[in-house]
């Protein structure tokens, strides 16, 4: 059985005294082994990216961007053979696939403007004959932790904007679905990247916590739970590190009494379940304002869910596929049947959904919906990270915000509504980091910047887009004079102004 090794300096190794098994989860099977690196093979790849650094930092940014432009021809060119690899691992199907690739893929494009981005600010005459600038120089070596729910493109957020600044990288991704990761990481050696600039370790909290208390890593970047945010946040920020760690949510959607309803079932299908609900962006909760908005729209939902398709990865025709293990899959099964010991009303339930002769032993929930859902309720206040959309009966667009503020998370939002002013209110007022006004997966585009409030995200700079530039670089200033000859100031004791 093959096993996913790592990418260090150049080199596939693989450091197999311990290993863990990787499922194919539509099928249920075992279909391969990932190494587990150990705290050795880990400082060997930080080591790497060490003695890559200095060369790598003075290469212009013009000629590290033009790798980029290569990375992202060669990612275009096996796009089918990625999106294979992803749906193998973490079971979500072809088109699922390449849109996560396409999204990541357009993080590479705005790296590649890295020649403007890195350009600085310059002031003449700050004083007499003086002048000054800002410069963004690189951090050194960075690292970057990586969730199993999006295998090519949240590593995509991290690594090409950190190296195109001059930092060289040492990524840990899931060890979930690692076969993606690598091979992605693999290409960026293709397209001509100097062997120890970007790394890859396979693993688990012994690569991560060596990453977190080595030296020589200068910052973390990390997506994934909440809890374990928490965590890397506090030992790398201990540490003296830079850090940035985004965690989970609970994204809720108002929907307004005046709200185009077959506008917003049809948004919500796709966003509640799409990828089996296992995205940090998913809107999981439907908070309907009144009982007319809310009875219209548990009947339009239940009848849209109808059509619902839950399969496996390899079917184009399948709406979503399995989630990612048998352990979590009982664990959303978990929160359905939680949901209705503590009072709630299942309207359509997926506890044991149909699939196709072959897939019996995979791990299928088939989409679910809730109503009658409380705050309180652990389906309520917790992440379930499935296709299970619950709603909640509110009596007004302020009680529906409030509960929204209250929850501990706030990654993204939404509103569907037909007034302005309601939509500017809640945009202007609500404790979210990512808000769509009609727009179920208001996922910012690679020009901008992600990142939710609150226990989303812990770190004050969000990822990708003009943050990411910041985040991966230190700002320098320096200050010049050239005095005209002939001119000389003797000593002053005040403190300098002008
Ligand atoms: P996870 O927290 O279990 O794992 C994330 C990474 O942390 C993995 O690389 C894993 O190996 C490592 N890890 C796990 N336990 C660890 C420990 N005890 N010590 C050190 N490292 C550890 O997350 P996941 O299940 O892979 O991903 C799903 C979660 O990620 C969800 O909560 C989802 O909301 C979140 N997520 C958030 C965003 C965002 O942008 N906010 C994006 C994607 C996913």
């Amino acid at each position: 059985m093959n096993t996913v090794g790592h990418l260090i300096n150049g080199e596939q190794r693989s450091d197999a005294n311990r290993t863990q098994d990787v499922y194919n989860p539509s099928t249920g099977e075992v279909i391969k082994q990932v190494a587990l690196a150990s705290k050795v093979t880990t400082e060997e790849a930080i080591a790497a990216a060490q003695a890559a650094y200095p060369s790598w930092r003075d290469t212009p940014p013009a000629k590290r961007a033009r790798i980029m432009f290569k990375f992202k021809d060669l990612l275009e060119q096996n796009a089918d053979k990625i999106c294979t690899m992803i749906g193998e691992e973490h079971g979500k199907i072809s088109h699922d696939a390449k849109g996560e690739l396409t999204r990541g893929i357009d993080n590479i494009e705005y790296a590649c403007y890295a020649p403007e981005l890195l350009k600085g600010e310059h002031s003449k005459n700050v004083g007499p004959s003086i002048d000054s600038w800002s410069e963004f120089q690189p951090l050194g070596v960075v690292a970057g932790i990586t969730p199993f729910n999006f295998p090519a493109m949240v590593p995509l957020w991290m690594y090409p904007m950190a190296i195109v600044c001059g930092n060289t990288f040492v990524l840990k991704p899931s060890e979930r679905d690692p076969t993606s990761t690598l091979y992605i990481a693999q290409l960026l050696e293709e397209a001509g990247l100097p062997a120890g600039v970007m790394n890859v370790v396979n693993g688990d909290k012994e690569a991560v916590d060596t990453l977190l208390n080595d030296e020589r890593v200068m910052a973390v970047s990390f997506v994934g739970s909440t809890p374990i945010a928490e965590y890397i946040y506090s030992t790398a920020s201990a540490n003296g590190k830079r850090c940035q760690a985004l965690g989970g949510a609970k994204n809720h959607a108002i929907i307004m009494p005046d709200a185009d309803m077959d506008n917003a079932v049809a948004s919500l299908t796709g966003a509640a379940f799409g990828s089996s609900g296992e995205r940090c962006m998913a809107l999981s909760v439907a908070v309907c304002v009144g009982d007319v908005a809310a009875d219209t729209f548990i009947a339009k939902m239940s009848e849209s869910m109808k059509s619902l398709k839950v399969g496996a990865h390899c079917d184009a025709s399948n709406d979503f596929g399995p989630v990612i293990t048998k352990q979590h899959m009982d664990k959303v099964i978990g929160y359905i049947n939680s949901s209705q010991e503590q009072g709630a009303a299942i309207v359509v339930d997926g506890r044991n959904p149909t699939v196709g002769e072959g897939y019996e032993n995979g791990f299928y929930i088939g989409g679910t919906l809730i109503d009658h859902v409380k705050p309180g309720m652990t389906c309520y206040e917790e992440e379930i990270f499935g296709p299970v959309l619950l709603v909640v009966r509110a009596e007004s667009m302020s009680d529906a915000m409030q509960m929204i503020n209250d929850h501990e998370y706030g990654n993204g939002t939404c509103i569907f509504t037909r007034d302005g002013e309601a939509a500017r209110y809640f945009s202007d007022n609500i404790l979210v980091g990512m808000v769509g006004i009609n727009v179920p997966l208001p996922v910012p585009v690679s020009y901008h910047s992600f990142g939710g409030w609150k226990r989303s995200l812990f770190g004050d700079l969000h990822a990708y887009g003009p943050d990411a530039v910041r985040f991966y670089t230190k700002r320098k200033t320096i200050t010049q004079r050239w005095p005209s000859a002939g001119i000389r100031e003797g000593a002053q004791f005040s403190f300098p102004s002008n």
